[in-house]
């Protein structure tokens, strides 16, 4: 059986690490790649090559920046009584997308799960402890996955902040859901109809 060049073998297996992404996939996207000019081509190696110099998260909230400033954080725009709590940074703009939230984010990074590695430590709790004081939050907004780790760690913080009002974005969010694949008028509606944990 015939092989592909090595370098053409290197490419496949770096596609094939997308989600969702099977070999065949990965062929067809590797041979239409051969077929973009080398200008495209390198752009978007440079691009690669610095991406996570260029793209940074802020320290304060977690949620992606390409200035000094983050624009979630600019609390002269932002009620930051409010919070809304996210595992992934990806979320925020999803969130944002529904226009119901003008509070402040905070992104936890994960979400709990043992078995992964994935302890208390991990989603950073003392800095989240931290910021629900200085901004003196009255609310937490949980906007995780409606999954078995999404609903461990909803449980996890309603315990360690006694003190505020928690709410869980349920309604219409499907069972076992993520995030990832709830299209923004449900997830609006989610927002709108949260509920007390
Ligand atoms: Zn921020």
């Amino acid at each position: 059986m015939l092989k592909y060049p090595k370098d053409l073998l290197t490419l496949i297996a770096y596609l094939k690490k997308f989600p969702g992404v099977g070999k065949k996939t990965a062929e067809r996207y590797a041979f239409q790649l051969l077929e973009w000019d080398g200008k495209e081509l390198h752009d978007l190696a440079e691009l690669l090559g610095t991406l996570k110099e260029r793209v940074q998260c802020c320290s304060e909230c977690g949620s992606l920046m390409e200035s000094v400033l983050c624009t979630f954080c600019d609390l002269k725009n932002r009620e930051r009584h409010v919070m809304c709590v996210t595992a992934s940074p990806r979320d925020v703009y999803a969130i944002e997308e529904t226009g119901n939230f003008r509070g402040v984010y905070h992104v936890l990074g994960a979400l709990l799960s043992p078995l992964d590695g994935k302890m208390p430590e991990t989603l950073n709790i003392p800095h989240l402890e931290e910021r629900i004081k200085r901004l003196e939050v009255q609310e937490l907004i949980l906007a995780l996955d409606s999954t078995l780790e999404g609903d461990a760690t909803a449980l996890f913080l309603k315990e360690q902040f006694p003190h505020v009002h928690v709410s869980r974005l349920a309604l219409g969010l499907p069972l076992g859901s993520s995030l990832d694949f709830v299209d923004e008028g449900t997830l609006s509606q989610a927002f709108s109809g949260r509920q007390k944990f």
